[in-house]
């Protein structure tokens, strides 16, 4: 049955009141746990092109949704609280693996398996009471990894091989599995242009690793070597990104490539209505074409309108709105508005504000309604000069 009408703002009216009713079981400031410019959560479809019939995989957002936080953290209490620790839930294939592999399968035991086809290893039963292991490949698997003459940083061409063999060295198998599996990790190598003495060096390292920390269980052997840095996210432009992050101290780089398939092919994401989503903004007088930035964590549309109504009710408070009042000259709110980019509260929507109130006055000075115009002159600022 179709809404009359969007009922987030109540929703989150109702979230709002009992975050203010409730405050002294938060740890942490309630503000925190408020979303500024919440949306009905988005139903997406995904479609499962490698089935027959392509079926769809649903898919909801729930990031923007009032409650998004609250409900976080209220798991989160509620864990510390009861010290909750779910008997039948298991993180990934390899607990699974740790959980069962010495379970010992009764006669006539049968397997039950809900559609995990998917998600774990085959579990094949074996006549010896006890399960066996082995890497298990779906049909469609392709052997295609990053190609080794692609552009990209070696961290993330070796990644998936660093998987690969973690999971060879994680599951219990049979030396004869174990080899076959090595040898399907060597030929996926070979078929993306790297030589299989890579896989050879990174099954050593990780091995030694291993053998050491059985060795040394749970103790540090060089207190140096355990990594507090935090991280920075670089761009990856090839050799000069490998420069640029040796200057970085106290920060691990962490890079990204800019020319990424999901940037070239075209988004069939049902996209917020633009006036919904927050970030920076311009508004030009229509009589005189000055121009105002400005910067919000709610939506366009309400901040829009706090200067439209300003303007209307002569209420001077926004810069924007005076400089109409006392000039006596007009504004369109759909004619005269553009967002310049979309971004949430915090530092970097208030770079972004800099960083476009410094383009306006680099043109010219006297063209900018602004009044606070000292801002942050980084020197990266002269680059967009
Ligand atoms: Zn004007």
């Amino acid at each position: 049955m179709p809404l009359k009408k969007d009922p987030t703002k109540k929703f989150n009216g109702a979230v709002k009141g009992t975050l203010q009713s409730a405050y002294s079981i938060f740890t942490k400031d309630t503000f925190k746990l408020k979303i500024m410019n919440p949306q009905a959560p988005k139903l997406q479809a995904y479609y499962k092109l490698h089935k027959p019939n392509v079926p769809i995989r649903p898919v909801v957002t729930y990031r923007d949704a009032p409650a998004y936080k609250l409900a976080a953290e209220t798991n989160n209490i509620f864990n510390k609280l009861t010290g909750f620790q779910p008997a039948h839930t298991i993180k990934n294939s390899l607990e699974l693996l740790q959980k069962i592999q010495h379970l010992q399968v009764p006669e006539g035991a049968i397997l039950v398996s809900f559609d995990v086809v998917n998600l774990f290893p085959n579990i094949p039963l074996s006549r010896c009471n006890k399960h066996t292991f082995r890497v298990f490949r779906k049909p469609t698997f392709t052997d295609t990894v990053i190609h080794a003459k692609s552009r990209h940083p070696l961290s993330h061409k070796h990644a998936a091989f660093h998987s690969m063999i973690h999971r060879l060295l994680s599951v219990p198998m049979s030396e004869k599995d174990f080899n076959e599996e090595l040898c399907v990790i060597k030929t996926v190598a070979v078929n993306n242009g790297y030589s299989s003495k890579l896989i050879d060096v990174i099954l050593r390292k990780k091995t030694s690793k291993a053998v050491i920390s059985l060795a040394y269980q749970g103790h540090v052997l060089d207190p140096t070597s355990v990594n507090n840095k935090k991280w920075a996210r670089i761009p990856y432009l090839g050799d000069l990104s490998y420069k640029c992050s040796r200057t970085l101290a106290g920060c691990n780089p962490a890079f990204y490539t800019t020319r990424n398939l999901s940037s070239m092919l075209c988004n069939s994401k049902d996209h917020t209505d633009i006036n919904q989503r927050s970030g920076v903004y311009e508004l030009t007088c229509a009589t005189c074409n000055k121009k105002y930035i400005g910067q919000t964590g709610r939506s366009f549309r309400v901040r829009v309108a706090e200067h439209s109504s300003g303007w209307r009710l002569n209420k001077t408070e926004s810069n924007f709105a005076e400089h109409l009042i006392t000039e006596n000259h007009k504004f369109d709110p759909h004619e005269n508005f553009k967002a310049l980019h979309f971004c949430d509260k915090g530092r970097r929507l208030t770079a972004l504000e800099t960083l476009e109130i410094n383009k306006v006055i680099s043109h010219s000075r006297d063209n900018i309604l602004n009044q606070q115009l000292e801002l942050n002159r980084s020197p990266l600022l002269h680059y967009f000069e």
